[in-house]
């Protein structure tokens, strides 16, 4: 009992307490994007959190679109939002919600702190109402439009909701109190007026709620009882204190922070993803090499590796910067045993067996996952002219070099052994073609010990292989300058992409958009679900077989 305290984590401690009190009876948590962008890794970090408090408790788990800023939001990004929410398998249930469903309670609730006295209206310009909010050393000084009556406020909100008055002429700010130590105390601003067409109100409305008001009454008005944000709204929550207090709701959710996720040496603001869309150095929000949950899906990610990952970050009350190899040794640990490995030959040399007879094809039973025997076998063709990877044959090897070289044998996998007998090269001093002999006595599954063999290497049959494009990718940041430098421009690795044109087993081209493969010694691929034709994928790598990561104790 004793070890289950300890391993749970702070915002569980939390909530196990207010269920102990009875301050809630069930709990609520919700997801509340601002339609502005695509979602990136670090969301699927605060989706699985709030989803999996929401599950573990027996709770409740809304999908809510924070779109009160008409300015940047877009349709586009809405469905984009819900599709890869889904696809992360954090299911909302029947509660999709948009913040700007709530406006008429929002203006409501403005009109209620009024009545109170909590609220006036103010004309001071915005550059006024900064001059006039002090600093972090000095207090602010009291708006000379305080002392309004009630009357009038209320009286001035109306026109300013009617449309009397143009962009930034009027605000409706909270009474609270100047000389605050906390800033967004001072009197902060809650409505202003904004003539824009919304992406689903249209122009039914001209003044628009500022975020640190509009978020508490929208968890407020659906009943969330934890309202889970990152560290930069710390000193945010009096505010949203104040706000569900003074509204007087009953059970008043409560706000509480955990640290962003952050990888180091990756791009994930949306800002600067986008950034890096508008000037075209990636192909879009979803291309390979961005964290975005589209472009991970594209390379190939699965949704069970997301949540391995986010697991594995924990949640904590610092921020700190996770290495991307953790997310790849969980794509990795995810795929070993789930996927087929398959033979595919990124750099090819052609590869001649002299002694095999001329258009003779023999199909040879290969094991589709040694440590999965439920993934099945398959048959590989084979016979006298083959592909291998440029870099299996050395006409001078170094020390330990254990595959091809003249007079040295090696295993084909899932074949026979080869022993070099020759080579060619172009006038550039290229190799063009190894030339082997086989030992027919050697066929792989016939127990064949008489001899041993230092070497495996892969291969597909030429006569029969699939061309195809394959993508290799390192890192979009020039890692050793860092992401960003002083004037906000970021450092890009040239060689961010390698497109090779490889050779691929015959089974492997029917592969379907997004399915995955391991290529035996090269890594982990994935059919890509923009570029690839029926019956001509394109992969692209979603992480090679080698790391020199190890899983933090
Ligand atoms: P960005 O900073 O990347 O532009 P954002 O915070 O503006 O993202 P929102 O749509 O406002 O994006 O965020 C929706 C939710 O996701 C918020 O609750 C936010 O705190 C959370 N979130 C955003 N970025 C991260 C991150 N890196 N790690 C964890 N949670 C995040
Ligand atoms: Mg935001």
């Amino acid at each position: 009992m004793e070890n289950e305290t300890v391993s749970k984590n702070f915002i569980e401690q939390i909530i196990d307490n207010d269920l102990e009190e009875g301050k809630y009876e069930t709990i609520c948590t919700r997801f509340p994007p601002e339609p502005n962008g695509y979602l990136h890794i670090g969301h699927a970090k605060s989706i699985l959190l709030n989803y999996g408090m929401a599950q573990k408790y027996n709770g409740r788990f809304n999908m809510r679109f924070d779109d009160t800023n008409p300015t940047k939001e877009k349709i586009e990004f809405v469905e984009s939002i819900k599709a890869d929410v889904a696809w992360l398998g954090a299911d909302w249930e029947d509660r999709l919600f948009f913040a700007s469903d709530y406006f008429e309670q929002m203006y409501e609730a403005a009109v209620k702190l009024i009545k109170k006295g909590k609220a006036f209206v103010c004309d001071l310009t915005a550059d006024q109402i900064r001059e006039y909010r002090g600093t972090l050393t000095e207090p602010g000084k009291n708006s000379p439009y305080r002392d309004r009556s009630v009357e009038e406020n209320l009286r001035l909100f109306e026109e300013m909701k009617a449309g009397k008055y143009a962009d930034g002429e009027k605000v409706l700010r909270a009474k609270i109190d100047m000389a605050s130590p906390n800033i967004n105390m001072r009197d902060p601003v809650i409505y202003r007026v904004a003539h824009m067409s919304h992406h689903r109100t249209g122009d039914a409305w001209c003044i628009y709620p500022m975020y640190d008001f509009a978020h508490p009454i929208e968890d407020a008005i659906e009943g969330v009882t934890h309202s889970l944000c990152t560290l930069e709204f710390e000193d945010h929550r009096p505010l949203y204190d104040w706000v569900v207090r003074e509204l007087e709701y009953p059970r008043p959710p409560k706000q509480i922070e955990f640290a962003k996720l952050y990888l180091t040496n990756v791009v994930t603001g949306k800002r600067y993803i986008k950034k890096l869309v508008e000037e075209g150095i990636v192909d879009g929000w979803d291309d390979p090499r961005l964290v975005s949950i589209a472009a991970l899906r594209r390379r190939g990610f699965t949704p069970e590796s997301i949540k391995m990952f986010v697991d594995l970050c924990g949640v904590a009350k610092a921020n700190s910067s996770v290495d991307y190899a953790m997310l790849e040794y969980c794509i990795r640990e995810d795929l070993k045993l789930k996927r087929s490995r398959m033979m595919a030959v990124l750099d090819p040399v052609k590869l001649v067996i002299d002694n095999y007879p001329e258009g003779q094809v023999e199909y040879l039973e290969a094991d589709n996952n040694l440590e999965n025997e439920a993934l099945g076998k398959r048959m590989v063709p084979f016979g006298r002219e083959l592909y291998i990877e440029r870099e299996d044959f050395m006409e001078v090897p170094p020390k330990k070099y254990k595959r091809l070289y003249p007079d040295n044998e090696v295993r084909l996998m899932n074949a026979y052994f080869v022993k070099c007998v020759g080579f060619e090269k172009d006038e550039d001093g290229k190799i063009t073609t190894v030339h082997c002999t086989y030992d027919p006595e050697t066929k792989c599954g016939t127990g064949f010990t008489g001899r041993k063999v230092k070497g495996t290497i892969h291969w597909v049959y030429a006569p029969m292989a699939v061309p195809c494009e394959v993508r290799l990718y390192e890192n979009l940041i020039d890692e050793e300058k860092g992401v960003y430098n002083e004037d906000g421009t970021m450092n890009i690795n040239p060689n961010s992409l390698t497109v090779c044109q490889a050779y691929l087993e015959p089974a492997l081209k029917d592969a379907k958009p997004l399915e995955s493969f391991q290529f035996v010694r090269n890594g982990y691929f994935c059919v890509d679900c923009k570029d690839s034709k029926e019956g001509a994928p394109v992969f692209n790598r979603i992480v090679s077989l080698k790391s020199s990561f190890k899983l933090p104790k």
